[in-house]
């Protein structure tokens, strides 16, 4: 079976699509696994939702889903983080809040368990250090784990010795995942923070045990003209560009 793993779309349409039309142009994928975040910060969130519910999936929950859905408040949000989490929970209607808010906070599928943020705190905790990472690894009760949130793509490996191993990914690179316990982050589709504002994700095929990353461009100023229509915050418009 072939997963086509995205995490962080944030309502962004015109990159989940540019990303989704890769995966088919790369052989295709059976089902999407999805590390939260479908909504919040971008302009389309009741489009990204349906298009995601569109194809075979496995999906948990983000921060900016459960406060787009209310679940959450937005005290912990930045000002501009709130003000799109706000806008997102107006916009979407009651069918769309209730499946964000029926999603599991941890997911586990073949030999992966899925979480937004860590295992340790599965909504709010970014994954970025190779100590938490091993935090991770010895959580985790299937060979390998998929997180989002940080929006930066890496893969992060048991070490023989102990602890863990952290590392990013390029683009195309391709990484087999052996006998060691890995976690994988696919970076960000629709919200890039590595400074490549190119849409990221991964194709991961579970016979081969291999994942596949990409970075794929998408017609940035699109999204852009429909956040200004949407009076979302300037910066949240800006940083798309940057990939910051
Ligand atoms: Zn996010």
């Amino acid at each position: 079976m072939r997963v086509a793993l995205v995490a962080d779309v944030h309502a962004n349409l015109v990159a989940f699509e540019a990303v989704l039309a890769h995966a088919r142009e790369r052989g295709g994928f059976d089902e999407i696994w999805c590390l939260g975040d479908v909504v919040g910060y971008g302009p389309r969130p009741a489009e990204c939702i349906d298009l995601l519910r569109q194809y075979p999936h496995r999906v948990v929950a983000g921060n900016h889903d459960l406060a787009a859905c209310g679940e959450l408040g937005v005290e912990d949000f930045n000002d501009a983080a709130a003000r799109a989490a706000l806008w997102t929970r107006a916009t979407l209607d009651d069918e769309r809040k209730r499946w964000l808010a029926s999603l599991p906070h941890v997911e586990r599928v073949g030999d992966f368990t899925l979480v937004h943020g860590t295992l340790r705190s599965p909504i709010w905790e970014y994954l970025l250090s190779e100590r938490q990472a091993a935090d991770q690894l010895a959580r985790q009760q299937t060979p390998y784990s998929a997180v989002g949130h940080s929006h930066i793509p890496f893969v992060a490996i048991t070490r023989s010795g102990g602890g863990a191993s952290l590392r990013s990914v390029d683009d195309a690179e391709a990484v087999a995942l052996g006998e060691a316990r890995a976690i994988v982050n696919p970076g960000g589709v629709g919200q890039p923070r590595d400074g490549d504002p190119r849409a990221s994700y991964a194709l991961y095929d579970c016979d081969t045990r291999i994942a596949h990353f990409f970075r794929v461009p998408y017609d940035i100023a699109a999204t852009q003209r429909q956040m200004e229509e949407a009076q979302l915050p300037r910066w949240l418009i800006d940083r798309l560009a940057y990939g910051r």
